[in-house]
């Protein structure tokens, strides 16, 4: 997400969404594309972060008219706790919208979301927040919810993960009770899939790189839910089976890599060899087929700055022909691809920056008289 804008990304082809929820965040598929050079059996779809101005109603044709193929939005006001309640019928009009254009949906959770923090009252209202954003893709459909995980405020990454794993578990059995409170007598929607998103790894955020987020996932998968975020201490860990990272709960599990994120922690993705290290890095973590979104942001800040700014797409630090790499990657096609960039006049994603993407998607040069765009502060997000 864009902070500065306060608009979301959106969500890939319909194709996928059903795919997505059923076995995980990863095995969603993108149509296969025409475009497909030989050698790429299809391409990845390609999106933006859509403001919801005007509520959830808009936001599908809006996408359409950028060019995107799939969307994220907020799922409430990133900058506020409070809570929004969609009428059934701006619901009802969201999801005839997402069919009409075959936009696979995701939600953005709040910025103000801490699910580490060592204060237990902060937690629980993380926790509360992400349950929220659960609830509301669980009716809207979404192919999935996208969270940072938060700042462990210098307890250390080790004492953050027994906390980010019981608020997580929390919020999950807060949700599944919300909906099966509203759905009384009706079989409930399930919950979208979980992604964790990749964090810049500035002071004591957690999720600066994919041993991190490995961690989180595992402990994750290990431990049965929560009652409360803050109490029940002694909830006893499910015996551990294998190391696979099924989860033994039907909250999927995965992560969001934010390509701007990823370069500002140290990661020179910029580069073939470094986007193969980090390739390799996920794959050996068993998490590759765990991605299950890319936020595909240029980046404003240097390598290993850990700031957080992102850039219009081939105006940062990673380049057109880095992210081009990354968006035509063959280990990477089957998962979507959503801006989160300042655009040309600063108010999100717009359909010049959609259509550059497209254009490295297809594997064309960048054209000559592409404008030179704003950069935008980092969303945290
Ligand atoms: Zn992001």
């Amino acid at each position: 997400m864009n902070k500065k804008t306060g608009k979301t990304p959106g969500s890939p082809r319909t194709r996928g969404r059903k795919g997505i929820r059923r076995s995980g965040p990863t095995s969603q598929q993108a149509a296969p594309s025409p475009e497909a050079p030989s050698g790429l059996k299809q391409l990845p779809i390609v999106g933006a972060q859509i403001s919801t101005a005007g509520g959830f109603a808009p936001v599908p044709e809006r996408a359409a008219a950028l060019g995107a193929e799939v969307m994220q939005i907020f799922s409430s006001n990133p900058r506020t706790w409070r809570t929004r309640h969609p009428e059934p019928d701006e619901m009802a009009a969201l999801k005839t919208g997402l069919r009409r254009y075959r936009l696979p949906l995701f939600f953005h959770t709040i910025y103000l979301i801490n699910l580490a923090s060592p204060d237990g009252e902060l937690r629980a209202r993380s926790a509360a927040a992400l349950a929220h954003a659960l609830v509301t893709g669980a009716l809207a459909g979404a192919a999935g919810v996208v969270t940072h995980v938060g700042s462990h405020r210098g307890e250390g990454f080790e004492a953050s993960i027994g906390l980010v794993a019981e608020a997580i578990r929390s919020a999950e059995t807060t949700a599944r009770e919300t909906l099966a409170a509203e759905q009384t007598g009706q079989s409930e929607p399930a919950l979208p899939p979980l992604l964790l998103e990749t964090a810049v790894g500035a002071g004591a955020i957690v999720g600066r790189n994919i041993g991190e987020l490995r961690a989180l996932l595992e402990a994750l998968a290990l431990r049965p839910p929560a009652r409360a975020v803050s109490r029940d201490r002694s909830t006893r860990p499910a015996p551990p089976s294998a190391s696979s990272l099924t989860p033994g709960w039907p909250l999927d599990l995965g992560l969001c890599l934010d390509t701007a994120h990823l370069f500002a922690a140290g990661y020179p993705i910029h580069e073939e060899t470094g986007l193969q290290v980090l390739l390799d890095e996920l794959d050996r973590a068993g998490l590759l087929s765990r991605v299950g979104l890319i936020h595909l942001n240029d980046s404003a800040s240097e390598l290993a700055s850990n700031r957080d700014r992102h850039a219009n797409p081939g105006d940062g630090l990673i380049g057109y022909e880095g992210l081009a790499r990354i968006v035509r990657h063959p280990a990477l096609t089957r998962i979507p691809f959503v801006l989160e960039v300042p655009g040309a006049e600063g108010h999100g994603p717009d359909a010049d920056n959609v259509a550059l993407v497209k254009l490295m998607r297809a594997g064309l040069p960048r054209p000559a008289e592409a404008p030179s765009r704003p950069e935008s502060p980092g969303h945290g997000g």
